[in-house]
């Protein structure tokens, strides 16, 4: 007997959800990534290198020489979680690389395959190496848990129909250029802030502190961290990290929470 197509119809969505179906690390959150990493990371090193080249890479040795220190740290730390659970075939394709970017932007970023950027204009707030670590661990988690390919997967279905992405690279790349920017925390230049959410900061920041203290950074130095950004000292210019990430009082009551459990990463780390 055959069965009728519509049976047919359902159990291919089924399988398709199912197998676009990933887990999130550390927090175990299952979540629908639609983007495959085929499409995801090529466009990723696209962009990231047209950035790149739009913008005034800094010239201060010891910043630079800080921001790589630390993206390494952190990158060796994400390696080393990843092999001990078995999970290192997700990071392959990986291509890492720590830049640091002269704009007065209090802003930092990572996107797809570990292609990461700092903006001069946060360092006043990170203030140290530890403080530095807090948001390149954060960035570089949103990262690991795919928060932008969710974010990007959500764009296509609200704002262009359920396109795929490459067929929207095709159709209208300077929209699907804008929703990336947007998805990745770079959305300032073009007037469209996509502030993460709840969950996707949460997760980031759970992520964050275990990779920060697999690194060997201290990670209750995140409280201090988010202090200063509460009350916003430090830098002059429009916060977009700020507007992206909204340091509020329930956030650094979770992370104080979160210590306790995280701690055990560091003192191993030692
Ligand atoms: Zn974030």
């Amino acid at each position: 007997m055959k069965p009728p197509k519509r049976w047919i119809g359902i159990f291919l969505i089924i399988l398709i959800l199912v197998s676009a179906c990933s887990t999130v690390p550390v927090t175990g959150r299952k979540q629908l990534r639609l983007i495959p990493s085929s499409t995801m990371l090529p466009m990723s090193f696209q962009q990231y290198d047209e950035f790149l080249k739009s913008h005034k890479i800094s010239t201060n040795k010891e910043q630079v020489r800080l921001v790589k220190r630390v993206g390494n740290r952190i990158q060796k730390a994400v390696e080393e979680y990843f092999v001990e659970r078995d999970m290192s075939y997700q990071l392959k394709d990986y291509a890492w690389e720590f830049n640091l970017v002269e704009s007065p932007e209090v802003n930092a970023w990572c996107m797809p395959g570990g292609k990461v950027v700092v903006y001069t204009g946060i360092l006043p707030m990170t203030k140290d190496e530890a403080g530095l670590a807090v948001v390149m661990g954060h960035e570089i988690a949103h990262a690991i848990a795919a928060h932008g390919n969710e974010r990007m997967s959500q764009g296509l279905a609200v704002q262009m129909g359920g396109m795929a992405l490459s067929t929207a690279l095709a159709e209208k790349p300077e929209k699907t250029r804008q929703l990336w920017m947007a998805a990745f925390g770079l959305g300032s230049q073009f007037g469209v802030m996509l502030p993460y959410s709840r969950l996707h900061e949460s997760e980031a920041d759970h992520l964050g502190l275990v990779f920060m203290a697999i690194a060997g950074y201290d990670p209750s130095h995140a409280i201090g961290f988010w202090q200063r950004m509460a009350q916003g000292k430090g830098g002059k210019a429009p916060p977009e990290f700020m507007s992206t990430h909204p340091a509020s009082e329930t956030r650094i009551r979770k992370i104080r929470a979160l210590i306790p459990e995280v701690m055990p990463y560091y003192k191993k780390s030692g």
